[in-house]
This record gives C-alpha cells, sequence and structure tokens, in this order.
C-alpha cells in the first residue's frame, strides 16, 4: 500500500476488547481459506520444451502466461510455481487494486515527475484492463471499484491529504477533498479529522479468487501449469535457449520471464535489490445489519490512514472488514520463514488500533483469521525491471506493497523486454532505471531498523523527518510497505 497513514491510538477502551475479539482466528489468510479452492495441478516430472516458460504462480507469472497466448494464441507457455498459485503475496494480500504504478503519487512525483502525465494515464488503463478481463473471463473475485479514501487521523497529516490531492487532480485523477464531517458521513470514525477521496482510481477484489480466476483463464488459453515445481537452477541449454531445473524435470525454453518475489532469488543480482518485509492482518467476521449502519461506508470505499505507519482497511463481499499494516517488520538476515506468519503483538496492536478507530463495534465484533505474507520491498518502492542471458531471460519484482494492479502493468513490460518489442511502456525511465541496492548483511539490518524506528519516532513527531529520514529522502533510499 502507498504511504499515507497514521496510528490510530488504542485507547484504554478499546485495549479490553482485543484479546477476547483475536482469541479464536486461524492463522491464515482468509481469502486462501476456502473450501472451494482449485485442485493442485500436476507436479513436472522429467522433461518438456516450451516457447516461453514463466516462473512463479503469483499476479505476475499469471497475468504474464495469460497476456503471452493472448498476444499471440499459438504460443507454447509453461508456468512453474513452487508451491501453489497465489499462496504467497498474491492470496495473502488487503486487495487493493490500484491505478497506481508507482505506490502512490507522491512516490511518482518525487521519482519520475517528467513521465507522470504517461504512467498516471497507464495505470488508470492498466486498471481498466483489469476490470475487462475480470469481466470477459468471468473471474468472480467480488471486484468493485469503489475507489480508495485517505483520511487523516492527526493535524498534522491534513497538509499532506491536500497536496497530494491537488496533485492528483493536476494529473487528471479525481480527487474529492473532505472536511471532518464529510469524510464521517463516508466512514463514521471519531479519530477522523479530514479525508481525500479517489472514486475511480482503485478497485476492491478478491485477490485469491482473481489468481484462482486467472489460472483457469491460463489453463483454458493452454497454458501449462506446474504446481509444486521449484525452479532450482537456470543454465545455458546450450541449444539458445534456457533450462531451467526442477527436482523431478526440467525445461528448454526459448524465454523465461520471471516473477518470483523476494523467495531466493535465482538471479545474484536481485539480492541486492530486495529486501522481504512482513505485512500482517486481520480479518473480522460479518458485520450485521446494525453495526455495518453504525459506521456507515456505503460507498464501501478502501480506506488508508496517513501516517508513515499506515493502517489500511476496507469492506468484503460479505461486510468483513478487513484491517491491516502499521508494523512492517523486516527479520534480520532477510529470513523468511513459516513461522514469521504468525506475529502476535502485531496482530494485538492491529486490533487494539481497530477499536481506536471504530469504538462501535469494540465488544460487539471478533476476528476469524490474522495472518502475515511478505513483501518484494526495494529502496524506491515500484517495480523494477531487467534482463539477463543476453535477454533471453526477463525479470520484474519491487512492488513494495502495491501490485496488486500494477503486476498486470509489470507483466506487459517483461512480454515487451523478452520480445524484443519497442513500446512506450519500454521506454520509460521508470523501466530503465533500477533502485538504489541495499547495503549487504549485516549493515542492511541494521540501517533498516534504525529507518523503522525513525518512521515510527516521525508519528509521534507530528510527521517530523529526523536527520537520518532526511537523509535517506535525499539519496532516494527508502523503507516502506
Ligand atoms: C499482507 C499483504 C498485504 C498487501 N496488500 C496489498 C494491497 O492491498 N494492494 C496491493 O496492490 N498490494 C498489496 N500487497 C502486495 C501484493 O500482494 C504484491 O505486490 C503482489 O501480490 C506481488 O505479486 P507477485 O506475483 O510479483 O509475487 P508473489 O505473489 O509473491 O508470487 C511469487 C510466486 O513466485 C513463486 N516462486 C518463487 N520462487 C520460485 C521458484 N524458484 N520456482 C517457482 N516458483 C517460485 C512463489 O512461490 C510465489 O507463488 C500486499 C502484500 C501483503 C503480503
Amino acid at each position: 500500500m502507498p504511504r499515507n497513514g497514521h496510528r490510530a491510538g488504542p485507547g484504554a477502551a478499546a485495549a479490553g476488547h482485543t484479546a477476547a475479539a483475536l482469541a479464536d482466528c486461524e492463522p491464515t489468510s482468509y481469502w486462501l481459506d476456502r473450501a472451494d479452492a482449485p485442485p493442485a495441478t500436476p507436479r513436472l516430472t522429467g522433461g518438456t520444451g516450451a516457447r516461453l516458460a514463466v516462473i512463479g504462480g503469483g499476479f505476475t507469472g499469471l497475468w504474464t502466461a495469460l497476456m503471452a497466448v493472448e498476444r499471440d494464441p499459438s504460443a507454447d507457455v509453461v508456468l512453474l510455481e513452487a508451491r501453489r498459485v497465489g499462496w504467497a503475496a498474491s492470496g495473502r494480500n488487503g486487495g487493493f487494486c490500484s491505478a497506481s504504478l508507482t505506490h502512490g503519487i507522491a512516490n511518482g512525483i518525487a521519482r519520475f515527475e517528467a513521465e507522470m502525465p504517461a504512467l498516471v494515464r497507464l495505470g488508470q488503463a492498466n486498471l481498466d484492463e483489469i476490470a475487462a478481463t475480470v469481466g470477459s473471463r468471468g473471474i468472480d473475485c467480488g471486484f468493485e471499484r469503489t475507489g480508495e479514501l485517505a483520511v487523516a487521523t492527526a493535524p498534522w497529516q491534513l497538509d499532506g491529504l491536500a497536496t497530494e490531492a491537488a496533485a492528483a487532480a493536476r494529473y487528471g485523477e479525481q480527487a474529492v477533498l473532505l472536511d471532518a464531517g464529510a469524510v464521517r458521513a463516508e466512514v463514521d470514525s471519531p479519530a477522523y479529522l479530514g479525508g481525500a477521496w479517489y472514486p475511480d482510481s482503485c478497485a476492491m477484489l478478491d485477490p485469491a479468487r482473481l489468481a484462482w480466476g486467472l489460472r483457469q483463464a491460463c489453463v483454458e488459453s493452454g497454458v501449462r501449469i506446474y504446481e509444486n515445481t521449484p525452479v532450482r537452477a537456470i543454465a545455458e541449454d546450450g541449444r539458445g535457449g534456457l533450462r531451467l531445473s526442477t527436482p523431478r524435470g526440467s525445461v528448454h525454453a526459448g524465454r523465461v520471464a520471471l516473477g518470483a518475489g523476494c523467495y531466493r532469488p535465482l538471479l545474484r543480482r536481485l539480492r541486492h535489490y530486495l529486501v522481504p518485509v512482513y505485512d500482517y492482518a486481520l480479518m473480522t467476521e460479518p458485520l450485521s445489519g446494525p453495526q455495518l449502519a453504525g459506521i456507515g461506508w456505503r460507498n464501501r470505499q478502501g480506506v488508508a490512514d496517513s501516517g508513515n505507519q499506515f493502517h489500511y482497511y476496507r469492506l468484503t463481499s460479505d461486510n468483513r472488514i478487513l484491517w491491516g499494516g502499521y508494523d512492517a517488520v523486516y527479520y534480520n538476515g532477510g529470513r523468511i520463514t513459516a513461522a514469521q506468519d504468525q506475529r502476535p503483538q502485531t496482530f494485538a496492536t492491529l486490533a487494539a488500533n481497530f477499536f481506536g478507530t471504530f469504538p462501535q463495534l469494540a465488544g460487539q465484533v471478533r476476528f476469524t483469521h490474522a495472518w502475515g505474507g511478505v513483501i518484494d520491498t526495494c529502496s524506491r518502492f515500484c517495480a523494477f525491471f531487467g534482463s539477463a542471458y543476453g535477454g533471453r531471460l526477463g525479470y520484474v519484482a519491487g512492488y513494495t506493497g502495491l501490485g496488486v494492479g500494477a503486476t498486470r502493468f509489470g507483466a506487459q513490460v517483461l512480454l515487451d523486454k523478452i520480445e524484443n518489442r519497442d513500446s512506450e511502456r519500454t521506454r520509460l525511465a521508470l523501466v530503465r532505471s533500477k533502485p538504489l541496492p541495499f547495503p549487504p548483511e549485516p549493515v542492511r539490518s541494521g540501517v533498516i531498523q534504525l529507518t523503522r524506528s525513525s518512521i515510527a519516532r516521525a508519528d509521534e513527531n507530528e510527521g517530523r523527518r529526523d536527520a537520518w529520514l532526511r537523509l535517506l529522502d535525499r539519496v532516494g533510499l527508502g523503507f516502506d510497505s
């Protein structure tokens, strides 16, 4: 999610409700915890060939495979997924499908001001095209183009909201600035002091159902998907293509598209640019009619508050509230483990802040699911691209918490690159440049933990950034979720 948020204080009244509300949570992503999840495809056994091999079955890999066959129905495409399609970030996120390709407008202006008109236009078109595919393929993922509401919960955040809304309007986005009364008429929290509503630039969706729908569309279009098939190594195959080795087989492919997030990168160079950052979320039980009436929310927008440590929250189609964010956790050494998907102290903070924001629901609503997932953070907060093996392999990574929509754009760029296609997209500075690398460990851990505490202090200090954050801002190095 783009940076825009604040700390909603737990409040003494709310604090007592949190433990009871969290008592019976399933420790898994609500979106993935469905009886009708599709069964696994077979693993790859033995050798096979393909014109294009896609590594990774998250949104990046799925869109890449699907658009490859849409561009050329005779394309021969294999998709290899280490575990299950959509099990990683793509099936655990908030489901905010934003038009932004730059992790929010402020980050875009700070880094790519000259091409923001094009980036905003391409981002809106990307969101329109996602909506069109969801419609034409009949993907039942609860897609609702509700827009997004940014809310201020501390006075220092109001100026930032107004500046950002004005910038968005300059680039042709719809942006409506709301005072405290008007924002509370949308969603009623006593914590809100003002807001900005972007009615057209974000949709809410069920991310696992989008991933499963894209998987189905791929299969129907002839893509061969092998789940539980991790690629262990990539090498030249001596025949002008690449050989991908998996535990029980291999693929000889003319071209390879790598969209594997930040799991043990297959290309060493990616280790310099990516850090795994954990983001956590809670899901409530469905709200009753009177409970929902107590908070309004008739327009069902996604909401994000505006501190450096921010919450994002939204309604599901059966009127649960997904509530996530705030802590963005880097485990020293960049460890990724299943155990880290659960973080009780973060869940307690999230629950307390939930009831601090909606005291109407204290003692009324329980959480059913609590989970975490890994974000592929890079120092500029938006995706970067590259090639290897003489252009036969293309990669994209680094969406930093805003990839639900942007992965489709990333997939288009990836296909342009591996097909050697010159396009408006491939000429963008966003596509041609790289983020600053992170320093190696153990310095990396030290720098990130120092940055996290400075960010928390800034929120406590009316948003004022200390000397360390100002230095990072000057060199263009950042840490976000
Ligand atoms: C808690 C949370 C909340 C978020 N909320 C939002 C949100 O509301 N809006 C938003 O826009 N973004 C959000 N994001 C970010 C968004 O989910 C990601 O940007 C997006 O899903 C990235 O998709 P991906 O396909 O690039 O990566 P992933 O979904 O991480 O998929 C990568 C896949 O590659 C596979 N893989 C890795 N290595 C190999 C290998 N060697 N061989 C085969 N397969 C391999 C993995 O198993 C995985 O399935 C959130 C993320 C998290 C964790």
